[in-house]
C-alpha cells in the first residue's frame, strides 16, 4: 500500500504543476508533504510566500505562529513540520486597485478546490484550522458573523471524511479584528480548543 507521505509527495508534485487559473500572479506555494492529523487551510500567498516558498511567511504569518506559539506551546519551526499547510488559493492573485490582495473569485475557489480535496481524502485529518472568512466559508458555507464562529469547534463533513473545525479570524495586520474585544478573547478561546483537541496533542 502507498504511504500518505508518497501519495503527498506526489500531489504536491502535481500541484506545483498547476496553472488553471490565468489570473493568478505567482506560481503555487506549498507547506510540504507533513503527513499529520490536524491540517490548517488559509486563504491564498501573498507576494512574499511565492519567493520564500513556504505559506504564511511573511508579516501575517509572524503575527499567527505567535498566537499558536503563546497559547499552544509550538514554535514556528515546530509548527511547519507537524501541520499540514493548505490554502483556498494556492498561488497570489495580485494586487486591487486599492493595493490590497485582490480576493481570488468563486471560479478560481471552485478549481482550487480540487487539490484540497485531495489532501483531505489523502490526510483524513481529525482538526482542520480555517484562517480567515474564505477559509471557514470553505467548510461553513454562508457565514454568520465571525463573533459567531471564532471560539467554537464545528463537527463538519466533507469529501467523505469527519473531522473538527476551528475557525480562526485572519491575522493580517489589515483587520484590527483580532486585536480588539471580543474578537481578541475569542481568538484565544479558538487556539485552547486547538490546544486541548486530541489531534493537536498526537498531530503526527
Ligand atoms: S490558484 Fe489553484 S487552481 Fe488556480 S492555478 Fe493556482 S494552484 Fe491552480
Amino acid at each position: 500500500m502507498v504511504s500518505k507521505s508518497a501519495l503527498l509527495e506526489e500531489h504536491i508534485r502535481n500541484l506545483q504543476t498547476c496553472r488553471l487559473c490565468p489570473l493568478m500572479r505567482s506560481t503555487p506555494v506549498s507547506g510540504g508533504p507533513v503527513v499529520s492529523r490536524v491540517m490548517l487551510v488559509g486563504q491564498a500567498p501573498g507576494d512574499k510566500e511565492p519567493v520564500l516558498q513556504r505559506p504564511f511567511a511573511w508579516t501575517a504569518g509572524k503575527a499567527m505562529f505567535k498566537w499558536f506559539e503563546s497559547q499552544a506551546g509550538v514554535s514556528e519551526e515546530e509548527f511547519r513540520k507537524t501541520v499540514y499547510m493548505a490554502a483556498v488559493c494556492r498561488c497570489f492573485p495580485g494586487k486591487n486597485a486599492n493595493g490590497g490582495d485582490r480576493v481570488p473569485d468563486k471560479d478560481e475557489i471552485e478549481r482550487c478546490g480540487r487539490w484540497l480535496q485531495k489532501e483531505i481524502i489523502t490526510l483524513s485529518p481529525e482538526l482542520i484550522i480555517a484562517v480567515g472568512k474564505l477559509a471557514i466559508a470553505r467548510f461553513l458555507g454562508e457565514l454568520p458573523p465571525l463573533i459567531d464562529l471564532v471560539g467554537k469547534i464545528f463537527p463538519v463533513e466533507k469529501f467523505g471524511r469527519k473531522f473538527d473545525l476551528v475557525p480562526l479570524p485572519h491575522p493580517s495586520g489589515a483587520s484590527p479584528w483580532p486585536r480588539i474585544e471580543p474578537g481578541k478573547t475569542l481568538t484565544m478561546q479558538g487556539l485552547a480548543l486547538i490546544r486541548d483537541h486530541p489531534a493537536w496533542q498526537h498531530r503526527t
